[in-house]
């Protein structure tokens, strides 16, 4: 079942068009990989996608609605979003800023409801962050943040979670950890996951599908072996690589190559 999907859309800032006439569907339950190089337009489709700025052109669909026709609540139950600026500079203590996700269900006067303490507590648990529950997040590891603040975006409920690079300040063993998380939560909660990626080897890895912008385009939107093209990728980014496919995992990976690639 289509859960979005986005129609001709042309967006920018102060009537500067990033975003050209970019059209495509994201079924219920997709992981998708948003890739592309510095300044393609990737966190300006998450921005359009998300209400932050609103497109000059197009339509976008939740569920076949038009997403300007939610209210700020009922789209907050059902998109989340992890920015890359989600971190938070006052010093909470974890489960307070879980419960932060509740607001879309909180009424200003209503405090707490049993509900809202039973997600929260689920989304701490599933997040491996029942542990920190209590601790101030400024005092915890990148990667305890980034479970934190995902789970914060979990207590909202949503269907789809928008990611921006969620494992940019990560090392590889906490990148595999949030991305075994967010393979978990899409499987066995049936989240739609769209995630910027900067790293075509995760995204490789774990994204159904990927879509590749430039120049404000869509170039390719595919399974990841055929946006994944050697070709492609050499124009695109303008260096060399080698596509070889994992033998364990079958998925393609990309290695990169010294050199210029004019001297090819
Ligand atoms: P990406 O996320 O792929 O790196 P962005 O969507 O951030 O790309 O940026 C695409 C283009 O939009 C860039 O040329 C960037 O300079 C421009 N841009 C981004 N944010 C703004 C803004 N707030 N105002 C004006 N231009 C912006």
């Amino acid at each position: 079942m289509e859960i979005l999907k986005l129609d001709n859309i042309s967006s920018g800032y102060s009537n500067k068009e990033i975003l050209k006439n970019v059209s495509f569907k994201v079924q219920r339950g997709e992981f998708i990989g948003v890739i592309g190089p510095n300044g393609a337009g990737k966190s300006t489709l998450m921005k359009t996608v998300t209400r932050v700025i609103k497109p000059f052109k197009g339509q976008i669909y939740l569920n076949n609605k038009n997403i300007y026709c939610f209210n700020f609540k009922e789209i907050a139950r059902r998109i989340a979003c992890v920015r890359q600026e989600s971190f938070i500079s006052f010093s909470y203590k974890v489960r307070d800023i879980v419960m932060m996700g509740r607001f879309p269900y909180q009424s200003l006067l209503a405090g707490e409801s049993k509900e809202d303490v039973k997600v929260v507590n689920e989304m701490l648990k599933l997040t491996d962050c029942d542990k920190l529950s209590d601790r101030e997040i400024l005092n915890l590891s990148s990667g305890e943040k980034q479970r934190v603040v995902i789970a914060r975006a979990l207590a909202q409920e949503p269907e789809i979670l928008f990611l921006d690079e969620p494992t940019s300040y990560l090392d590889i063993g906490h990148q595999m950890q949030i991305f075994n998380l967010l393979k978990k939560l899409n499987k066995e909660k049936n989240i739609t996951i769209i995630s910027i990626l900067h790293d075509l080897n995760l995204a490789a890895e774990y994204c159904d599908k990927l879509l590749l912008l430039n120049n404000g385009e869509i170039i390719r939107y595919d399974l990841p072996s055929n946006v994944l093209d050697y070709k492609l990728l050499e124009e695109i980014y303008n260096t060399l690589v080698v596509v070889k496919e994992n033998p364990i995992s079958n998925k393609p990976y990309v290695v990169l190559v010294s050199g210029n690639r004019q001297n090819k």
